[in-house]
């Protein structure tokens, strides 16, 4: 018995019915999708996509860092992806604790956090903006890549396009 059984066993059923087989690892859809780690979100479902359509990545706050960087230049020049999508969330966790915060909590439980950046949102708005900033100006992409961002709205299933 252990604290993963319920998956384990889940699998098992998936597995015993899996269509997929013939899918490469090349998004078909030609896309790369940058999104929160928020349990409410459904990359997939909201966006009409099936598996082996986009690339997803996930983390908290759907912060463009050093590494989604890195992941975004092997989707493109390895793995087929011609656009981004940047989609953070509306009621994000990121948004509503500082790093200041998330230290004192890990602090609480005698951990020492501070030596983590973990890019915590105060603006959503201008987070966003400077992730799309992050992407469009990166000298390891593709001059004119299409890129956008847009908020998808955990209570109404609805994106919101951005103007940035
Ligand atoms: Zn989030």
């Amino acid at each position: 018995m252990s604290a993963f059984d319920d998956l384990y066993e889940a699998n098992e059923k998936f597995a015993a019915s899996f269509g997929s087989s013939g899918l490469t690892g090349r998004a078909a859809r030609g896309l790369a999708v940058v999104t929160c780690m928020d349990s409410r979100i459904d990359p997939l479902g909201l966006l009409g996509l099936r598996p082996g359509d986009a690339k997803i990545l996930r983390n908290a706050g759907a912060r463009v860092t050093d590494d989604v960087l890195r992941t975004l230049v092997l989707a493109v020049y390895v793995l087929g992806v011609e656009r981004v999508l940047l989609m953070p969330h509306t009621d994000c966790g990121m948004a509503k604790v500082s790093d200041a915060d998330v230290h004192g909590l890990a602090a609480a439980r005698g951990v020492d956090t501070r030596s983590l950046d973990f890019h915590t949102i105060l603006d959503q708005d201008e987070a966003l903006r400077h992730d799309l900033t992050r992407i469009r100006t990166t000298p390891f992409l593709p001059q004119g890549m299409p890129v956008a961002g847009a908020i998808y709205d955990v209570s109404t299933g609805r994106l919101q396009p951005s103007p940035h």
